[in-house]
């Protein structure tokens, strides 16, 4: 058990190229951290610089109010698990998930009686004797987790742990992973790339862009209140959509004007200053609702259908905005008798709209 705490982490690589800087962050012991950002945004230097597989430029490391900036992984008790399994080939599978034990210098039975418990509590027990080789994706993901498991660390690290499995295992594998480590109630940092894996096993995400940290929050407050256009183009799927627009603070009511001409009835951000402003209005496609022509009110975005996407439980249609060259992405329940060409009126949610400013990106409210 362990909590964790960066300060101005920083990382400079030998060729100067600064790929973290200067990361805040406070974990909580038995929390489940999910650092989640596109490639290169520095998720993977940040999780071996808490391993110890990378050294710490700058800042400070702190485990259980321990600085650690210095120690070696071996010595941090920190247990890592890689997308790639890292199992030795030659080994079976009870003495992969014994080696480190082994190198603890514990004793035989006792080694035999914590792997057992292990592969119990994780579905291994009939594979003991097998090798990597014999083993499905799945099941080597299950290896490499009990190998980590077995040790008892106070921290647990997973660096894309899934991308190699398939789509339904993945889901299966992350349901587990999120079971096992509130069982255990070992505090853990999980990186990836997907965003619906980072929503769902997050208790709090951290998202990461250009080597810095963008926001931490729980996976329901970045979704509803994100900090950022680049959080809330990252948190969502479909990503949201994004519209140039004009505020205009001096009305009551009809507050933001597209530049087709439609007037939004959206609540003022309280920063937003008498007169015209130029802003990016957010609007995520599940607050986009299909209205029928005759319902049709101030306020509805009129448009074209470009492609209509049929999901099964819902529909996502593709328009570009009628007067104006922007595309919007509306998700629509069930199957929907919408057509390429047809023209639709869609009624943004004035109650969950979201604005930006168009130069910084930063959440005006
Ligand atoms: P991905 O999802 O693609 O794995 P990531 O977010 O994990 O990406 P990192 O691997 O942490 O990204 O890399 C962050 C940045 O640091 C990238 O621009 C990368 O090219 C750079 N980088 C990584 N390792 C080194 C190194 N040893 N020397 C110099 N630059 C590096």
């Amino acid at each position: 058990m362990a909590t964790l705490r960066l300060s101005a982490l920083r990382k400079t690589y030998p060729n100067g190229f600064t790929a973290l800087h200067g990361a805040d962050l406070e974990i909580a012991d038995g929390e489940l951290i999910v650092v989640v950002g596109p490639s290169g945004c520095g998720k993977s230097t940040l999780l071996r610089m808490l391993a110890g597989l990378e050294s710490i430029s700058d800042g400070e490391l702190v485990i259980d109010d321990r600085r650690v900036n210095d120690l070696e992984p071996a010595q941090r008790d920190i247990a890592m698990v890689f997308q790639n399994y890292a199992l030795y080939p030659h080994m079976s599978v009870a003495d992969n998930m014994a080696y480190a034990l082994k190198n603890r210098g514990i004793p035989k039975a006792e080694r035999r009686r914590k792997v057992e418990e292990t592969a119990r509590l994780i579905g291994l027990e009939d594979l003991l004797d097998r090798r990597p080789k014999q083993l499905s994706g799945g099941q080597r993901q299950r290896v490499a987790m009990g190998r980590a498991i077995v040790r008892e660390p106070r921290v647990f690290l997973f660096d894309e742990p899934l991308s190699n499995l398939d789509a339904k295992l993945r889901v299966q594998m992350r349901l587990e992973i999120r079971r096992l480590q509130k069982r255990l109630g070992v505090t853990a940092v999980y990186v990836t790339h997907d965003q619906v894996e980072a929503m769902t096993l997050a208790d709090r995400l951290v998202v990461m862009n250009g080597g810095r940290i963008e926001q931490v929050g729980t996976p329901m407050h970045l979704y509803e209140r994100p900090a950022s256009r680049f959080v809330a183009g990252f948190i969502g799927s479909p990503a949201m959509n994004f519209l140039g627009a004009r505020l205009d603070a001096r009305r009551a009511g009809d507050t933001l004007t597209l530049p087709c001409g439609t007037r939004l009835a959206a609540p003022l951000p309280a920063s937003a200053t008498a007169g015209e402003a130029p802003v990016c209005l957010g609007i995520r496609p599940e607050h986009l609702t299909v209205v029928p022509e005759v319902d049709v009110i101030d306020g509805d975005l009129s448009v074209r259908v470009e492609l209509v996407e049929p999901l099964g439980a819902d529909t996502l249609v593709h328009a570009r905005l009628e007067g104006q060259d922007d595309l919007v992405v509306a998700r629509v329940d069930g199957i929907r008798a919408v057509a390429e060409g047809d023209r639709l009126a869609l009624r943004p949610d004035a109650g969950r709209l979201h604005l930006f400013a168009p130069d910084t990106g930063r959440r005006l409210d």
